[in-house]
Protein backbone atom coordinates (compact mmCIF):
# COMPACT_ATOMS: atom_id res chain seq x y z
CA UNK A 1 0.00 0.00 0.00
CA UNK A 2 1.24 3.62 -1.35
CA UNK A 3 0.07 5.93 1.74
CA UNK A 4 1.90 8.79 0.14
CA UNK A 5 1.50 8.65 -3.49
CA UNK A 6 -0.67 11.62 -3.18
CA UNK A 7 1.87 13.77 -2.08
CA UNK A 8 3.54 15.99 -4.22
CA UNK A 9 7.02 18.03 -4.11
CA UNK A 10 6.37 21.24 -2.48
CA UNK A 11 6.86 24.84 -3.95
CA UNK A 12 10.33 25.76 -3.38
CA UNK A 13 11.03 28.24 -1.15
CA UNK A 14 11.89 31.19 -3.15
CA UNK A 15 15.26 32.58 -1.00
CA UNK A 16 16.57 29.12 -0.34
CA UNK A 17 16.10 27.86 -4.09
CA UNK A 18 18.65 30.90 -4.71
CA UNK A 19 21.08 29.27 -2.72
CA UNK A 20 20.51 25.76 -4.39
CA UNK A 21 20.80 27.11 -8.29
CA UNK A 22 23.94 29.18 -6.74
CA UNK A 23 25.77 25.86 -5.27
CA UNK A 24 25.19 24.23 -8.69
CA UNK A 25 26.47 27.28 -10.87
CA UNK A 26 30.37 26.11 -11.93
CA UNK A 27 31.27 29.48 -12.88
CA UNK A 28 33.93 31.09 -11.37
CA UNK A 29 32.76 34.24 -11.30
CA UNK A 30 29.48 33.52 -9.46
CA UNK A 31 27.81 35.72 -7.11
CA UNK A 32 25.38 34.63 -4.48
CA UNK A 33 23.82 38.22 -3.41
CA UNK A 34 20.31 36.08 -2.74
CA UNK A 35 21.48 34.82 0.97
CA UNK A 36 20.44 36.62 4.01
CA UNK A 37 23.11 35.96 6.11
CA UNK A 38 26.65 38.20 6.84
CA UNK A 39 29.50 37.66 5.30
CA UNK A 40 33.05 39.19 5.32
CA UNK A 41 34.65 41.13 2.84
CA UNK A 42 35.99 38.06 1.41
CA UNK A 43 32.53 36.56 1.42
CA UNK A 44 33.24 34.38 4.15
CA UNK A 45 30.19 33.44 7.03
CA UNK A 46 31.77 35.37 10.39
CA UNK A 47 31.99 33.64 14.06
CA UNK A 48 32.24 37.23 16.25
CA UNK A 49 35.24 37.14 18.63
CA UNK A 50 32.61 37.65 21.64
CA UNK A 51 30.89 34.77 20.14
CA UNK A 52 34.33 32.31 20.20
CA UNK A 53 35.16 33.53 24.02
CA UNK A 54 31.56 32.79 25.52
CA UNK A 55 32.27 29.44 23.70
CA UNK A 56 35.49 28.97 25.49
CA UNK A 57 34.30 29.65 29.18
CA UNK A 58 31.29 27.46 27.97
CA UNK A 59 33.81 24.42 27.28
CA UNK A 60 34.27 22.15 30.03
CA UNK A 61 31.53 23.83 32.01
CA UNK A 62 28.55 22.89 30.60
CA UNK A 63 25.89 20.10 31.34
CA UNK A 64 23.33 19.55 28.83
CA UNK A 65 20.37 19.48 30.91
CA UNK A 66 17.17 20.19 29.66
CA UNK A 67 16.34 24.23 29.99
CA UNK A 68 12.91 25.00 31.63
CA UNK A 69 10.14 25.35 29.20
CA UNK A 70 10.58 28.90 28.61
CA UNK A 71 14.10 28.56 28.27
CA UNK A 72 17.01 30.42 29.67
CA UNK A 73 15.53 32.93 32.61
CA UNK A 74 19.15 34.78 32.45
CA UNK A 75 19.23 35.17 28.28
CA UNK A 76 15.63 36.52 28.55
CA UNK A 77 15.97 38.79 31.14
CA UNK A 78 19.38 40.39 29.06
CA UNK A 79 17.13 39.77 26.10
CA UNK A 80 13.96 42.16 27.39
CA UNK A 81 16.44 44.90 28.95
CA UNK A 82 17.96 45.01 24.78
CA UNK A 83 14.07 45.51 23.49
CA UNK A 84 12.63 47.57 26.32
CA UNK A 85 15.35 49.45 27.57
CA UNK A 86 18.12 48.88 30.60
CA UNK A 87 15.86 50.94 33.22
CA UNK A 88 12.77 49.95 31.62
CA UNK A 89 9.79 49.86 34.22
CA UNK A 90 7.95 47.15 32.51
CA UNK A 91 10.79 45.39 33.18
CA UNK A 92 10.96 46.00 37.02
CA UNK A 93 7.55 45.75 37.09
CA UNK A 94 7.65 42.09 35.70
CA UNK A 95 5.12 43.39 33.36
CA UNK A 96 6.44 41.44 29.87
CA UNK A 97 5.63 37.37 28.93
CA UNK A 98 8.78 36.18 28.09
CA UNK A 99 10.14 32.95 26.80
CA UNK A 100 12.96 31.93 25.39
CA UNK A 101 12.05 31.16 21.12
CA UNK A 102 13.60 29.02 18.72
CA UNK A 103 15.22 32.25 16.83
CA UNK A 104 12.85 35.21 15.06
CA UNK A 105 10.98 32.54 13.03
CA UNK A 106 9.97 30.14 16.07
CA UNK A 107 9.20 33.60 18.39
CA UNK A 108 6.75 34.64 15.49
CA UNK A 109 5.39 30.79 15.18
CA UNK A 110 4.58 30.69 18.71
CA UNK A 111 3.00 34.34 19.08
CA UNK A 112 0.66 33.12 15.79
CA UNK A 113 -0.41 30.71 17.89
CA UNK A 114 -0.88 32.11 20.81
CA UNK A 115 -3.28 34.80 18.77
CA UNK A 116 -5.43 32.08 16.93
CA UNK A 117 -5.83 30.20 20.87
CA UNK A 118 -6.73 33.52 22.57
CA UNK A 119 -7.83 35.59 20.04
CA UNK A 120 -9.29 33.25 17.77
CA UNK A 121 -11.38 36.17 15.86
CA UNK A 122 -8.48 38.35 14.79
CA UNK A 123 -6.82 38.40 11.58
CA UNK A 124 -3.21 40.12 11.05
CA UNK A 125 -2.12 42.85 8.57
CA UNK A 126 0.94 42.25 7.23
CA UNK A 127 2.86 45.09 5.00
CA UNK A 128 3.47 44.50 1.35
CA UNK A 129 5.88 43.19 0.62
CA UNK A 130 7.36 41.43 3.53
CA UNK A 131 9.97 38.32 4.34
CA UNK A 132 7.99 35.54 2.44
CA UNK A 133 8.05 33.24 5.91
CA UNK A 134 5.51 35.47 7.57
CA UNK A 135 3.03 34.24 5.35
CA UNK A 136 3.66 30.58 6.00
CA UNK A 137 3.76 31.33 9.73
CA UNK A 138 0.51 33.24 10.28
CA UNK A 139 -1.29 30.30 7.58
CA UNK A 140 0.10 27.45 9.68
CA UNK A 141 -0.83 29.09 12.72
CA UNK A 142 -4.48 29.64 11.33
CA UNK A 143 -4.65 33.10 11.47
CA UNK A 144 -6.32 34.64 8.52
CA UNK A 145 -4.14 37.52 7.06
CA UNK A 146 -5.04 40.80 5.78
CA UNK A 147 -2.30 42.86 3.89
CA UNK A 148 -0.96 46.62 4.45
CA UNK A 149 0.70 49.28 2.51
CA UNK A 150 4.24 49.86 2.84
CA UNK A 151 6.58 50.10 0.05
CA UNK A 152 6.00 52.38 -2.74
CA UNK A 153 7.87 51.05 -5.87
CA UNK A 154 7.68 55.05 -7.91
CA UNK A 155 9.53 55.92 -4.81
CA UNK A 156 11.22 53.39 -3.42
CA UNK A 157 10.42 54.19 -0.56
CA UNK A 158 7.55 54.20 2.31
CA UNK A 159 4.40 54.67 1.06
CA UNK A 160 3.38 56.17 4.44
CA UNK A 161 -0.14 57.75 3.20
CA UNK A 162 -1.12 54.21 2.30
CA UNK A 163 0.06 52.47 5.46
CA UNK A 164 -1.10 55.29 7.58
CA UNK A 165 -4.96 55.03 5.52
CA UNK A 166 -4.50 51.34 5.84
CA UNK A 167 -4.13 51.32 9.90
CA UNK A 168 -7.00 54.36 9.94
CA UNK A 169 -9.65 51.90 7.61
CA UNK A 170 -8.58 48.46 9.70
CA UNK A 171 -11.37 47.62 12.17
CA UNK A 172 -10.48 48.73 15.56
CA UNK A 173 -8.67 46.03 17.53
CA UNK A 174 -6.72 44.79 14.56
CA UNK A 175 -3.23 43.09 14.68
CA UNK A 176 -0.20 44.13 12.59
CA UNK A 177 2.84 42.63 12.00
CA UNK A 178 5.54 45.54 12.03
CA UNK A 179 8.86 45.19 11.24
CA UNK A 180 11.48 46.93 14.07
CA UNK A 181 14.01 47.82 11.60
CA UNK A 182 15.77 47.46 8.60
CA UNK A 183 12.68 45.95 7.15
CA UNK A 184 13.24 43.06 4.85
CA UNK A 185 12.93 42.80 2.02
CA UNK A 186 12.81 46.38 1.61
CA UNK A 187 15.16 48.36 3.31
CA UNK A 188 12.81 51.01 4.00
CA UNK A 189 12.17 52.01 7.88
CA UNK A 190 9.66 55.22 8.88
CA UNK A 191 11.14 57.81 10.35
CA UNK A 192 10.96 58.30 13.82
CA UNK A 193 7.84 60.99 13.63
CA UNK A 194 6.53 58.81 10.93
CA UNK A 195 6.60 55.92 14.18
CA UNK A 196 4.99 58.56 16.48
CA UNK A 197 2.19 58.81 14.21
CA UNK A 198 1.43 55.16 13.29
CA UNK A 199 1.62 54.53 17.28
CA UNK A 200 -0.40 57.48 17.52
CA UNK A 201 -2.97 55.92 15.29
CA UNK A 202 -2.59 52.72 16.76
CA UNK A 203 -3.65 54.32 20.12
CA UNK A 204 -6.45 55.69 18.39
CA UNK A 205 -7.69 52.44 16.46
CA UNK A 206 -6.47 50.09 19.65
CA UNK A 207 -4.66 48.12 17.36
CA UNK A 208 -2.24 45.25 18.58
CA UNK A 209 0.98 45.99 17.19
CA UNK A 210 3.03 42.64 16.99
CA UNK A 211 7.25 43.92 16.30
CA UNK A 212 9.61 40.99 14.31
CA UNK A 213 12.62 42.58 15.22
CA UNK A 214 15.59 40.52 13.26
CA UNK A 215 18.18 42.59 13.00
CA UNK A 216 18.50 44.65 16.43
CA UNK A 217 22.05 46.74 16.05
CA UNK A 218 22.23 45.85 12.12
CA UNK A 219 20.79 48.64 11.08
CA UNK A 220 22.14 51.92 11.94
CA UNK A 221 25.03 49.39 13.95
CA UNK A 222 23.38 50.51 17.76
CA UNK A 223 21.07 48.08 18.89
CA UNK A 224 19.62 51.35 20.94
CA UNK A 225 18.64 53.35 18.19
CA UNK A 226 17.25 50.53 16.18
CA UNK A 227 15.26 49.63 18.96
CA UNK A 228 13.78 53.00 18.81
CA UNK A 229 10.13 52.07 17.26
CA UNK A 230 9.24 49.86 20.34
CA UNK A 231 10.44 52.29 22.73
CA UNK A 232 8.08 54.84 21.30
CA UNK A 233 5.26 53.04 21.39
CA UNK A 234 6.37 51.31 24.94
CA UNK A 235 6.20 55.41 25.92
CA UNK A 236 2.39 55.72 24.46
CA UNK A 237 1.09 52.93 26.52
CA UNK A 238 0.78 49.89 24.05
CA UNK A 239 0.66 46.46 24.70
CA UNK A 240 2.72 44.73 22.21
CA UNK A 241 3.86 41.72 21.20
CA UNK A 242 8.05 41.38 19.91
CA UNK A 243 10.31 38.57 18.37
CA UNK A 244 14.17 38.96 18.73
CA UNK A 245 16.37 37.44 17.30
CA UNK A 246 20.51 36.22 17.47
CA UNK A 247 20.70 35.09 13.90
CA UNK A 248 21.82 37.95 12.36
CA UNK A 249 23.22 40.80 15.58
CA UNK A 250 25.24 37.70 17.04
CA UNK A 251 25.68 35.70 13.93
CA UNK A 252 24.22 32.67 15.75
CA UNK A 253 22.13 31.35 12.67
CA UNK A 254 21.67 27.90 13.39
CA UNK A 255 21.81 28.10 16.93
CA UNK A 256 18.36 29.28 16.83
CA UNK A 257 18.28 31.59 19.50
CA UNK A 258 15.77 34.25 20.18
CA UNK A 259 12.71 35.69 22.39
CA UNK A 260 9.27 35.94 22.63
CA UNK A 261 7.54 38.99 24.88
CA UNK A 262 4.00 40.12 25.52
CA UNK A 263 3.47 43.41 27.50
CA UNK A 264 0.74 42.88 30.02
CA UNK A 265 -1.27 45.03 32.10
CA UNK A 266 0.44 43.57 35.58
CA UNK A 267 2.33 40.92 36.71
CA UNK A 268 -0.64 38.63 37.10
CA UNK A 269 -1.21 38.49 33.73
CA UNK A 270 2.20 37.86 32.89
CA UNK A 271 2.37 34.35 34.69
CA UNK A 272 -0.74 33.54 33.27
CA UNK A 273 0.68 34.52 29.51
CA UNK A 274 3.52 33.54 30.14
CA UNK A 275 2.71 29.68 31.68
CA UNK A 276 0.16 29.63 27.84
CA UNK A 277 2.83 30.24 26.00
CA UNK A 278 4.94 27.48 27.60
CA UNK A 279 1.67 25.15 27.05
CA UNK A 280 2.37 26.35 23.07
CA UNK A 281 6.10 25.44 22.82
CA UNK A 282 5.65 21.90 25.16
CA UNK A 283 3.65 19.67 22.47
CA UNK A 284 6.00 21.24 19.85
CA UNK A 285 9.72 21.05 21.25
CA UNK A 286 9.20 20.65 25.01
CA UNK A 287 12.01 23.13 25.81
CA UNK A 288 14.42 25.17 23.63
CA UNK A 289 18.15 24.01 22.68
CA UNK A 290 21.01 25.18 25.51
CA UNK A 291 24.25 26.35 24.08
CA UNK A 292 23.02 29.45 21.82
CA UNK A 293 21.26 30.63 24.99
CA UNK A 294 24.28 30.41 27.36
CA UNK A 295 26.34 32.18 24.37
CA UNK A 296 24.18 35.06 24.80
CA UNK A 297 23.66 35.50 28.03
CA UNK A 298 27.44 34.86 29.11
CA UNK A 299 28.26 37.76 26.51
CA UNK A 300 25.38 40.20 28.00
CA UNK A 301 25.79 39.83 31.29
CA UNK A 302 29.93 40.21 31.12
CA UNK A 303 30.51 44.36 30.56
CA UNK A 304 33.70 43.64 28.35
CA UNK A 305 32.06 40.64 26.01
CA UNK A 306 29.03 42.77 25.89
CA UNK A 307 31.13 45.93 24.29
CA UNK A 308 32.99 43.85 22.56
CA UNK A 309 29.87 42.90 20.77
CA UNK A 310 28.74 46.35 20.40
CA UNK A 311 32.15 46.58 18.61
CA UNK A 312 31.52 44.07 16.47
CA UNK A 313 27.80 44.36 15.92
CA UNK A 314 28.67 48.06 14.68
CA UNK A 315 31.41 46.40 12.22
CA UNK A 316 29.00 44.98 10.57
CA UNK A 317 26.77 47.20 10.05
CA UNK A 318 29.44 49.57 9.23
CA UNK A 319 30.55 47.72 6.41
CA UNK A 320 26.88 46.95 4.69
CA UNK A 321 26.34 50.89 4.59
CA UNK A 322 30.08 51.10 2.95
CA UNK A 323 29.15 49.22 0.54
CA UNK A 324 25.70 50.70 -0.26
CA UNK A 325 27.63 54.08 -0.56
CA UNK A 326 30.41 52.20 -2.80
CA UNK A 327 27.96 50.20 -4.64
CA UNK A 328 25.63 53.68 -5.38
CA UNK A 329 28.62 55.50 -6.33
CA UNK A 330 30.09 53.17 -9.07
CA UNK A 331 26.53 52.95 -10.97
CA UNK A 332 26.69 56.65 -11.03
CA UNK A 333 30.02 56.86 -12.16
CA UNK A 334 29.37 54.31 -14.82
CA UNK A 335 26.62 57.03 -16.26
CA UNK A 336 23.56 54.88 -14.83
CA UNK A 337 20.57 56.78 -16.25
CA UNK A 338 18.86 55.41 -12.48
CA UNK A 339 18.89 57.09 -9.87
CA UNK A 340 20.06 54.83 -6.98
CA UNK A 341 19.64 57.18 -4.35
CA UNK A 342 17.16 54.55 -2.56
CA UNK A 343 20.25 52.15 -2.39
CA UNK A 344 22.23 54.26 0.45
CA UNK A 345 18.47 55.56 1.77
CA UNK A 346 17.69 51.72 2.87
CA UNK A 347 18.96 50.10 5.73
CA UNK A 348 20.27 46.79 7.15
CA UNK A 349 21.14 43.43 5.38
CA UNK A 350 18.90 44.71 1.83
CA UNK A 351 18.57 46.61 -0.78
CA UNK A 352 15.34 46.66 -2.86
CA UNK A 353 17.35 47.63 -5.80
CA UNK A 354 14.04 47.80 -8.19
CA UNK A 355 15.28 45.77 -11.00
CA UNK A 356 12.59 43.82 -12.28
CA UNK A 357 12.24 39.89 -12.13
CA UNK A 358 13.55 40.04 -16.40
CA UNK A 359 16.35 41.75 -15.19
CA UNK A 360 17.01 39.63 -12.42
CA UNK A 361 16.80 36.82 -14.65
CA UNK A 362 19.07 38.31 -16.27
CA UNK A 363 21.84 39.08 -13.92
CA UNK A 364 21.81 35.22 -13.33
CA UNK A 365 21.98 33.72 -16.86
CA UNK A 366 24.22 36.18 -17.85
CA UNK A 367 26.62 37.20 -14.87
CA UNK A 368 26.20 34.00 -12.51
CA UNK A 369 24.91 36.41 -9.90
CA UNK A 370 22.37 34.75 -8.01
CA UNK A 371 19.37 36.95 -6.35
CA UNK A 372 16.01 36.76 -5.27
CA UNK A 373 13.39 37.54 -8.44
CA UNK A 374 11.71 40.67 -6.48
CA UNK A 375 15.39 42.64 -7.17
CA UNK A 376 16.27 42.41 -3.00
CA UNK A 377 20.61 42.30 -3.03
CA UNK A 378 21.68 40.70 -0.32
CA UNK A 379 24.35 44.30 0.64
CA UNK A 380 25.98 41.68 3.17
CA UNK A 381 27.21 39.19 0.04
CA UNK A 382 28.56 42.44 -1.46
CA UNK A 383 32.50 42.97 -1.17
CA UNK A 384 35.56 44.69 -2.45
CA UNK A 385 36.45 41.86 -4.38
CA UNK A 386 32.95 41.55 -6.16
CA UNK A 387 31.45 44.95 -6.05
CA UNK A 388 32.86 46.19 -9.61
CA UNK A 389 31.68 42.58 -11.32
CA UNK A 390 28.07 43.36 -9.57
CA UNK A 391 28.41 46.98 -10.06
CA UNK A 392 28.54 46.42 -14.28
CA UNK A 393 26.29 43.71 -14.27
CA UNK A 394 23.58 45.54 -12.53
CA UNK A 395 24.53 48.53 -14.96
CA UNK A 396 23.95 46.55 -18.14
CA UNK A 397 20.82 44.87 -17.23
CA UNK A 398 19.18 48.60 -16.52
CA UNK A 399 20.67 50.24 -19.67
N1 LIG B 1 11.95 38.05 10.58
C1 LIG B 1 12.55 38.63 9.55
C2 LIG B 1 12.00 39.89 9.01
C3 LIG B 1 13.70 38.05 8.99
O1 LIG B 1 14.28 38.65 7.95
C4 LIG B 1 14.19 36.87 9.53
C5 LIG B 1 15.42 36.22 8.97
N2 LIG B 1 15.48 36.09 7.60
C6 LIG B 1 13.53 36.31 10.61
C7 LIG B 1 12.41 36.92 11.11
C8 LIG B 1 13.91 35.06 11.33
O2 LIG B 1 15.16 34.60 11.32
P1 LIG B 1 15.62 33.56 12.41
O3 LIG B 1 14.50 32.58 12.59
O4 LIG B 1 16.81 32.92 11.80
O5 LIG B 1 15.91 34.33 13.63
Amino acid sequence: CSWWKNVEPAAKDPILGVTEAFLADTSPNKVNVGVGAYRDDNGKPVVLDCVREAERRIAGNLNMEYLPMGGSVKMVEETLKLAYGENSELIKDRRIAAVQALSGTGACRVFADFQKRFQPDTQIYIPVPTWSNHHNIWRDAQVPQRTFHYYDPGTKGLDFASLMDDVKNAPDGSFFLLHACAHNPTGVDPTEDQWREISYQFKVKKHFAFFDMAYQGFASGDPERDAKAIRIFIDDGHLIGCAQSYAKNMGLYGQRVGCLSIVCEDELQAVAVKSQLQQIARPMYSNPPIHGALVVSIILTDPDLKSLWLDEVKGMADRIIGMRAALREKLEKMGSVISWEHMTNQIGMFCYSGLTPEQVDRMTNEFHIYMTRNGRISMAGVNTGNIDYLANAIHEVTK
